[in-house]
């Protein structure tokens, strides 16, 4: 039957499933010792064995996909609501799978009933934490809650009788808000235009300060500002490995679509509706090798150009890679310009230039793909139908001969920093939500405390503290913000989220010397790697779920991610892992508690 989409399912037992202890445990079929079938919150031990069934899948038939089937079923009889063929959220989802997999496997055959005094009449807030967590061992033991699980401290003051209450929870899924309104900058590498009576000025590298709401054409506009060049001359390209690989276009997109590993340049041109020009640098070594290099250039160029203007042109763009040695055999003929297409081949102008005849010779005759130094021929005799969207290719090559001794390689990537750029480059970090997260909040309309003095419900000042982590922390940034019962927005902002040494310590409320109502936590150090991200493209019930992960087991944590899209596999890089898709993070705690 139809399934509905289960990538939300799949995607978060990719993740769960790198949880190597959990894994080991029921690859070794320990878990059966431990299935509770008596335990009326759990499913018989039902969701524990589905979970059996599609973990071995995964790891013993080279099936990269789950067959949710039986999961779904078992999950829905703990939880009905996953019943349905609709959309879930993953990290609902994945709390409930936790928590059921929990009541399944929990050695606790018989909970004995216990009461503790409210939190707030104890003497000693540390000791109330510490009794309810004793208290909550008596009654919950298993894998996942020696795994999984951290307590919380929450304490609400009613605004009227200011009657404090203290609850302390256990969770499995941290939920972080982020705010609303984010502001970051954004670095972004000016390459001025050179004329010709300049040897050649270095871009300047700006840091311009947007909002997570700001679109293209914001951010042009706050570099122009910065740069003096305006902003319909400046032209925003995002540079990968040498080459211009994205030219910003769309002015109404958002800059939410930038990440903080972007390399984003912005080139000065004359006038953004001629032909648009893509130049990359390429080195050729003595041995043959080839490899581009250097900061690529974007420049436009009017149709009824000479090749030998841009020749000229081009020579001021890029002569600042070259020593200025005052001599007039250091000119623009050195230059080698090949013509090629979108692919980067070389393209055959000799049809339309007349064989070749005017070519320079000191390049030799017999390359039909070099731009000649013509000033009788226009581009657009050059290109004619060649230039595909009104696109026109080229490569620079630097070979040792003509070069040698007055290239000067240093100034290939040579960059000014402008006094716009601070420290906050990367937007919001997942230390700063994390610090939101433990700051007082107003509980909103929807989400009342009841004042048991007062006798009614409240909007309270709630701080939460964490007082206990787990070995495996699940930290679900909460992008799905509450507009109202049929809608729900959602923040695209790029979290920056380390990979490896998260620490969690500065979160938590730790015995800080005289307070002796702080608690203590363990004093094994709270830091954490990453490895496991689901990732949500799309809006809420519509959307596709990804899966980042990586593998680890005693021995440490490997370094090698693997991106699950469906039931494609692929290998990723690291700096790939975390991009504003990134929705629930999974960490592991480097020294167990
Ligand atoms: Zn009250």
């Amino acid at each position: 039957g139809n399934l509905g989409n289960t990538c939300f399912m799949n995607s978060s037992v990719q993740c769960l499933s790198h949880a190597y202890p959990l894994t080991r445990y029921f690859l070794t079929n320990e878990y059966l010792d431990d299935i509770n079938e008596s335990n009326p919150l759990g499913t018989k031990g039902n969701l524990a064995r589905a979970y059996d069934t599609v973990l071995k899948e995964l790891y013993w038939s080279n099936q990269s996909y789950i067959n949710p089937t039986q999961l779904k079923r078992s999950i829905a009889l703990f939880q009905p609501r996953f019943a349905g063929y609709s959309q879930e959220d993953a990290p609902e989802f994945l709390a409930y799978l936790l928590d059921g997999l929990h009541e399944d496997l929990n050695r606790i055959k018989s909970k004995p009933y216990i009461t503790l005094p409210d939190a707030e009449k104890y003497q000693n807030v540390r000791i109330a934490g510490a009794e309810a967590r004793e208290a909550d061992r008596r009654r919950n033991c298993s894998v996942l809650r020696d795994n999984f699980y951290g307590q919380y401290q929450s304490t609400c003051v009613c605004p009227t009788c200011k009657q404090v209450s203290v609850t302390f929870d256990p969770f499995n899924v941290l939920n972080v808000h982020l705010p609303m309104e984010v502001t970051r900058t954004i670095q972004i590498a000016v390459v001025k235009k050179n004329t010709s009576d300049v040897w050649g000025i270095d871009p300047v590298r700006y840091g311009v300060k947007v909002s997570s709401t700001s679109s293209i054409e914001n951010l042009i506009d706050g570099l122009s500002e910065l740069c003096g060049i305006s902003a319909e001359n400046l032209a925003l390209c995002d540079v990968h490995e040498f080459r211009i690989c994205d030219v910003y276009i769309d002015m109404d997109e958002k800059v939410s679509k930038i990440h903080s590993n972007d390399l984003l340049v912005a080139y000065e041109v004359e006038d953004p509706n001629t032909i648009s020009t893509i130049v990359t640098h390429h080195a050729f070594l003595a041995d043959g090798q080839i490899f581009p290099m250097g900061v690529p250039l974007y420049c436009t160029f009017r149709p009824e150009m000479t090749c030998l203007e841009v020749r000229e042109y081009l020579w001021c763009q890029v002569r600042r890679m070259v020593r200025e040695k005052g001599d007039q055999d250091v000119n623009s003929t050195r230059l080698v310009i090949r013509v090629v297409n979108n692919k980067g081949k070389p393209i055959d102008t000799s049809g339309k230039t007349g064989g070749g005849k005017e070519r320079d010779p000191t390049l030799g005759n017999v390359d039909p793909s070099l731009l000649p130094s013509s000033s009788s021929i226009t581009l657009n005799d050059l290109l004619g139908e060649d230039c595909v969207d009104n696109y026109f290719f080229l490569h620079i090559e630097w070979t040792d001969g003509p070069w040698k001794g007055i290239f000067d390689s240093d100034a290939m990537m040579r960059c000014t920093n402008h006094s716009s750029l601070n420290a906050n480059v990367y937007g919001l970090s997942l230390d700063q939500c994390l610090s939101n997260f433990t700051k007082p909040e107003r509980l909103d309309e929807h989400n009342k405390y009841y004042c048991s003095k007062c006798k009614t419900h409240v909007q309270a000042m709630k701080t939460i503290k964490l007082c206990q982590l787990p070995n495996i922390l699940v930290i679900h940034l909460k992008r799905f913000e509450f507009k109202s019962t049929f809608r729900r927005n959602k923040l695209d902002t790029f979290i920056d989220c380390p990979i490896n040494g998260l620490d969690m310590s500065r979160h938590c409320r730790q015995n800080k010397g005289k307070d002796c109502n702080d608690i203590i936590i363990d004093e094994i150090p709270a830091v954490y790697d990453l490895f496991g991200v689901t990732n949500h493209y799309g809006r809420m019930g519509f959307g596709h779920y990804t899966a980042c992960c990586r593998q680890w087991d005693d021995s440490g944590m490997g370094e090698d991610w693997s991106l699950f899209d469906d039931s494609n596999v692929t290998e990723m890089d690291e700096t790939n892992v975390i991009t504003p898709a990134a929705y629930v993070l999974f960490y592991r705690r480097r020294i167990f508690a």
